[in-house]
């Protein structure tokens, strides 16, 4: 889980506790006064101003749409009710991108106390009756598709948030989307909080590439002190070659948070599963699955086996072929652990496909994958970046305009990409501004924790690419008529799959020629990307079942009552699908971030993998760089945000409905 990428959705789910309302913006010109950008303030005070005038103005919202009369439209009703999203989905999320990022620890403390303020005003609007009321009387004779489908998603979501139950149901719901919300914090902030100090020796570094071990230079003490942060741990993963070091980091690195979130986590396990039972549902993973494509638990158990199934024959193999590897670097080596896994891959990928990671490794670098990205972009969807001259908060930060073909502005964004002191140390793409075609232009930022200088695992550009599938996603869809109709409302396990079919470009040697070069200047060699993909496949069916094993976990925290103990169940759900032992003495669910924010739904990584991959056919059919399918996908797939059924959109661009064979095929390939 530390490779991937929290999606687009944390700042969604923390501020739709009940549906899952649009991260939406603020009508500019009824919203005067939230317009300016408060990214870059450096009070406390600002955010608390800030936070009540997004209060304010959406109790006004609120009360407007309360009080209409007549007969409901959509023309006044759903306008008014796509505003109030607005208002307080962009006004939410802005505020929550500033608690994540500002320098000034003042202003992150003031913007986190904001955000369950937000969150609580957004949960008495699901659970408004009156609000309610008006949208089940809009007419739907004669709306397009759309619109009707925008609509029936609206009254689903208020229907699951239990609208339709009585007073004191709602007010108990009320209670108890608040409790969840300051628990998820609490839970996030644990995690955040724990900095980490593993002390090394520095001869325990041996095996590091020279630029790590030079930019970790043992202390006053004597010792290498390393925090969590990615670019302090992950080399340790993938190149120190003293098993211990390996897994004293692990140990330290999987025990983030633990023992604070021991607690933390089971009340909001128990929080979650009384609002299930309050609102009628077995448990809270009947709950959340109700209105994703997978529809039920159940079928996400049965999707997780069947891959397992799929997955098996291809990852025994590697493990065999591994452990006989790993021997034959560490007689003592008698069972391969969690530790062992990037480490041994990574050298039998040297030795039997000729690739070295410290070799591929100096052709990136952080500058180079922006610009290839960019092109990338460009090559594919004719996109064309210019610099957005606008305030940041951070010197390191960079701002910029994407424009169509045509020259028109599809949207703008900020990259905050490199580790800072009291940052989000995850990477995931913000919603800043939702866009609404003729109101107000989508703005996004991208928040990762890449090194500034110096060489770039190829893993990190991947990670990059991703990111930045959600960010073009969430721009190119910022021009539907509603902000309920952007991609935050899309099925939460469709979302990833347009960023993890954005991963294959970072696989094809005529995208990486474009940026990938060593610091003489010259590209990478085509002998050495095709080394890279031989390499690619090896592993590949043993990192699916690990994702099967959080996935495993997520839906069993979440699909009976939380009368157990977390630990055991997490290792029962590890053992079953992951190839790795559980690391002894580690806690990792309590830095599992993906608890709060997925909820059950972790599987959604590895069913958009399976999409993502019947979407690619298309590419592969035509060339992954043909700008044509491209332009067929943003227009058919990504442009139409959550304004249709995920299911409609693959069946629109494939012509056929979803199938889960191309990701079978690839797992079993050697
Ligand atoms: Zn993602």
């Amino acid at each position: 889980m530390n490779r991937l990428p929290i999606a687009v959705l944390i700042a969604g789910s923390i501020l739709s506790s009940g549906p899952a309302f649009a991260g939406a913006a603020t009508d500019a010109a009824a919203n005067a006064q939230l317009k300016e950008s408060i990214l870059t303030t450096t009070s406390a005070a600002a955010i608390n101003a800030r936070c009540e005038a997004v209060l304010a103005l959406g109790e006004k919202a609120k009360a407007e749409l309360e009080a209409m009369k007549g007969p409901a439209t959509l023309a006044a009703d759903f306008a008014a009710f796509d505003t109030l999203q607005l208002v307080l989905g962009d006004g939410g999320q802005e505020i929550y991108l500033v608690s994540q990022t500002s320098p000034v620890k003042e202003v992150r403390e003031a913007a986190e106390a904001c955000v369950p303020k937000i969150s609580d005003l957004g949960t008495k609007v699901s659970l408004s009756r009156p609000i309610f009321d008006r949208l089940t009387a809009i007419p739907t004779r004669g709306l397009d598709a759309r619109k009707a489908f925008t609509l029936q998603k609206m009254l689903t979501n208020y229907r699951l948030a239990g609208v339709d139950k009585d007073d004191a149901t709602r007010a108990k719901v009320t209670a108890l989307q608040k409790e969840i919300t300051e628990i998820g914090l609490k839970f996030a902030a644990n995690i955040r909080d724990d900095k980490g100090d593993i002390k090394l020796k520095p001869e325990d570094l041996t095996g590091l590439p020279q630029d790590y071990i030079d930019g970790h230079k043992p202390a006053a003490d004597g010792f290498v002190h390393l925090t969590y942060d990615y670019p302090d741990v992950i080399p340790v993963f993938d190149f120190a070659s003293k098993r211990e070091t390996r897994r004293v980091v692990q140990l330290a690195y999987r025990n983030r948070g633990w023992p604070a979130n021991e607690t933390v986590l089971k009340s909001l396990l128990a929080k979650r599963y009384e609002l299930a039972q309050t609102l009628g549902y077995a448990d809270y993973a009947t709950l959340i699955t109700a209105d994703k494509m997978i529809g039920n638990p159940q079928r996400a158990a049965t999707f997780l086996d069947d891959v397992n199934a799929a997955a098996k024959p291809g990852a025994d193999a590697d493990m065999a072929e591994l452990l006989t590897f790993a021997k034959t670097v560490d007689p003592s080596i008698t069972r391969l652990e969690s530790y062992d896994n990037s480490y041994m891959s990574n050298l039998l990928r040297k030795q039997k496909y000729a690739v070295d990671a410290a070799e591929v490794r100096q052709y990136f670098t952080y500058d180079k994958a922006r610009t290839g990205i960019f092109q990338l972009m460009t090559d594919l969807f004719g996109a064309q970046f210019k610099p957005w001259n606008t305030p940041v908060w951070d010197k390191s930060v960079s701002a910029w305009e994407l424009y169509d073909k045509s020259g028109k502005l599809v949207g703008r964004f900020y990259l905050d990409m490199h580790p800072r002191e009291g940052k989000f140390n995850h990477a995931a793409q913000f919603g800043i501004r939702t866009g609404v075609e003729g109101r107000q232009v989508p703005v996004g930022a991208l928040v990762t924790n890449f090194p500034a200088t110096g060489p770039m695992d190829h893993g990190d550009v991947e990670t990059f690419l991703h990111e930045f599938g959600h960010l073009i996603h969430a721009l190119y869809s910022g021009h539907t008529e509603y902000g309920v109709q952007s991609m935050s409302n899309l099925q939460w396990d469709f979302i990833e799959a347009p960023s993890q079919l954005l991963e294959e470009w970072v696989w094809n040697y005529d995208t990486l020629k474009t940026f990938a070069a060593n610091p003489q200047g010259q590209p990478i060699p085509e002998a050495l990307v095709a080394k890279m993909n031989a390499g690619r496949r090896f592993g590949e069916a043993t990192s699916w079942k690990g994702q099967l094993g959080y996935a495993a976990v997520s839906l069993n925290y979440y699909n009976r009552k939380p009368d157990f103990e977390l630990s055991p169940m997490y290792d029962e759900q590890i053992a079953r699908y992951s190839q790795f032992p559980p690391v002894p003495g580690s806690h990792p669910y309590a830095s599992f971030g993906h608890l709060d924010g997925y909820s059950a739904v972790y599987y959604t990584y590895v069913w958009s993998k399976a999409i993502a991959l019947d979407l690619f056919t298309a590419f592969q059919k035509a060339g992954i760089r043909d700008p044509k399918v491209a332009e067929r996908y943003r227009q058919i797939v990504l442009e139409p945000g959550g304004s249709q059924d995920a299911n409609v959109l693959i069946q629109n661009f494939l012509g056929r409905p979803l199938s889960l064979e191309a990701f079978k095929t690839e797992l079993q390939k050697k």
